[in-house]
């Protein structure tokens, strides 16, 4: 079977830098809908298009072309007084961005009064390598067509 829109891929992700720092091995196979749904950056699906299990691509991405640029407007500092007790840097926290839209910001640094926050993802700014190994390839269910993701092993768990 061939990896086209609305089938349930299974591939093994090793991910590193450009610089060659690895950030995942990769050796737990996730599971992703193919066909255009966000789960994965649209140049490896692209490279995957087409292709079978048992099928490797090594892929160098840009920064935009994986988890995008560092917006320096997702950088806010707010003050300590309007942050829930508990949370530690390193911690995450949601929240609104200047737009209003709900984001997930990493706790970076605490300097007396002042919390200063990212709501970048951890790999924006990153040139990514992403060394892929098709490991199966199914249909999607209806279901997980209406959901816009895989269930099940190495998918989403609800
Ligand atoms: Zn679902």
């Amino acid at each position: 079977m061939k990896i086209e829109k609305d089938v349930a891929v299974t591939v093994h992700f090793k991910v590193s830098e450009l610089t060659g720092k690895l950030l995942d091995d990769g050796k737990e196979p996730v599971a992703y809908l193919h066909g255009g749904y966000g789960n994965v950056p649209p140049k490896v699906e692209k490279a995957l298009e087409g292709q079978s299990a048992g099928y490797q691509v090594t892929l160098d991405l840009q920064p935009e072309d994986a988890f995008g640029v560092h917006d320096e407007n997702l950088v806010q500092t707010i003050s300590k007084s309007q942050f829930p007790p508990g949370v530690k840097v390193g911690g995450q926290l949601q929240g609104p961005d200047r737009e209003g839209r709900a984001r997930t910001f990493i706790v970076k640094k605490i300097k007396g009064q002042e919390v200063f926050l990212d709501g970048n993802h951890p790999l924006a700014g990153k040139g990514l390598r992403f060394d892929v190994t098709v490991i199966g390839v199914r249909a999607a269910s209806v279901e997980e067509v209406e959901h816009g993701h895989v269930h099940g092993d190495g998918g989403h768990h609800h």
